[in-house]
């Protein structure tokens, strides 16, 4: 996005100066055809500062809006990626391949910019002189007036996305967030609990993030997969990084799970007590699957504060305590959370360089004058649903028109290498 953007926005003006993608990757793009399961979703219909997290949601506002929704749409359009939107709000190219998204930009990238890969860049030494920038790599040197950092977080870091980028920012003069942590990210359950005997159950539950003092800080209603190790599944993967920077806070925070959010604990406790008909198991079955009604009523019998009753119960001549711990084991379970899967298998990263290091009108260093970032190795990380992507876009888009916009020696930036580094971007 940086390399197109700022190559249209030079030609607008009559000008072609030299941009270099630099991949250190043997290939391009492998985040994007992994995403949204092999299919690119690549934005949402609405996208607001609030499905965001790390820098202040003002700071994420100001970047997003300089392209929104409808200017990504109309973007890829104009490559000839055509939407369509699924319920949920997602937007996947019509072909539900990833590969349509990454070949789109390659092509329009490749008009403006020469691409080179495996080009890992090693480090970055800043010339006082000139006031411009090497990099270096195994590949030899490459010396460039400006250099913008979109070498990404460090989520599955087999993809090329390693945290180098954070390192290359540090050797700069930039400070990253205090803590870097796994965002989107699985959540593991301690070695017996019955979750990870229900492996391969989907259904949608609501996650709720409660403080010490029993405050509500978070809640995510949304499909949710049991499996061997825990939970997965969009409401898992969203509440992960709250749950993870609060805890690290406080230890005493708790996440819950409502496995039937239709019911809170009131109304369920109520429902319980008018039934004079049914019995729990009955009553459950209307909101969860057979085995997960049966696994949640076991949990029931083994609370040590729930009196002896004859299974054929009906709800209603249930003592008190038992209907209190019922309604609460179904909508409101404690999860004994043992840590997450780790960036192995995160979709995103938390923390980064801080937006407040950056001047957010060209996402220029505000510590490095000439040195750039957008996408992920910015403080910001979105929930699930194609949010990373669009804060990909507009980060880009805004580096992109910032150094298209700043005249440059149209001298061609010279390489130092041994041998020329492969141009081969199939
Ligand atoms: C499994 C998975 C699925 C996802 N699905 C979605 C989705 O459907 N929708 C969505 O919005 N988001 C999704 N995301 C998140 C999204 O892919 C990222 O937020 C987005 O790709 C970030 O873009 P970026 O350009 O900042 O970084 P990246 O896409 O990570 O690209 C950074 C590139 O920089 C290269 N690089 C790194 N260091 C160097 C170096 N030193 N020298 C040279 N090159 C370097 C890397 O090889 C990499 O290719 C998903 C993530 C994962 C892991």
């Amino acid at each position: 996005m940086a390399g197109i953007w700022a190559g249209r926005t030079a030609a607008n003006q009559g000008r072609r100066p030299q941009i270099v993608l630099l991949e250190g990757s043997s290939k391009l793009g492998r985040k994007i055809l992994i995403s949204g399961g092999g299919r690119c979703n690549l934005t949402h219909q609405v996208v607001t500062p609030a499905d965001y997290a790390g820098s202040s949601r003002n700071a994420i506002k100001k970047v997003l809006k300089r392209f929104d929704v409808p200017a990504t749409v109309k973007f890829f359009n104009e490559l000839g990626v055509h939407f369509k939107t699924e319920e949920t709000g997602k937007l996947f190219p019509t072909t539900d391949r990833a590969q349509t998204v990454l070949n789109a930009l390659v092509r329009e990238a490749q008009t403006y910019a020469d691409i080179y890969h495996p080009c890992r860049v090693e480090s970055i030494v800043r010339c006082q002189s000139t006031g411009g920038f090497e990099l270096l790599g195994d590949w030899g040197s490459l010396r460039a007036r400006s250099v913008v950092l979109a070498t990404g977080g460090k989520s599955i870091p087999k993809t090329g996305s390693d945290g180098h980028g954070f390192e290359l920012a540090k050797s700069l003069g930039h400070s990253l967030t205090p803590q870097l942590f796994p965002a989107l990210v699985p959540l593991t359950l301690t070695k017996d609990h019955f979750i990870r005997d229900l492996s391969g159950m989907t259904l949608v539950t609501a996650l709720e993030l409660w403080g010490p003092t029993g405050k509500r800080l978070e809640r995510f209603e949304n499909s949710t997969l049991c499996t061997h190790f825990g939970l997965s599944g969009p409401a898992a993967l969203d509440v992960s990084r709250y749950y993870l920077a609060a805890v690290k806070d406080d230890p005493n925070v708790s996440l819950t799970i409502n496995w039937a959010p239709a019911w809170n604990e009131n109304s369920l406790g109520e429902q319980l007590r008018s039934e004079s008909q049914r019995r729990p198991y009955a009553i459950l079955r209307e909101q969860v699957p057979d085995r997960l009604a049966k696994a949640l009523l076991d949990c029931w019998q083994a609370d040590p504060d729930v009196p002896p009753h004859a299974p054929e119960t009906v709800a209603c001549q249930l003592s008190k305590k038992a209907i209190r711990s019922l309604a609460r084991i179904v909508t409101r379970m404690p999860l004994p959370i043992t840590g997450t899967r780790g960036f192995d298998f995160a979709e995103a990263t938390a923390g980064g360089v801080p937006l407040q290091e950056i001047q957010l009108q060209r996402m220029e260093s505000r510590v490095c004058p000439g040195l750039h970032f957008c996408g992920e190795i910015c403080d910001v990380d979105g929930r699930i649903g194609g949010f990373n992507f669009q804060w990909a876009w507009a980060s880009g888009y805004v580096v992109g028109v910032a150094l298209g916009d700043s005249p440059v020696s149209s001298e061609r930036a010279p390489f130092n290498s041994p041998q020329p580094p492969s141009l081969d971007v199939t």
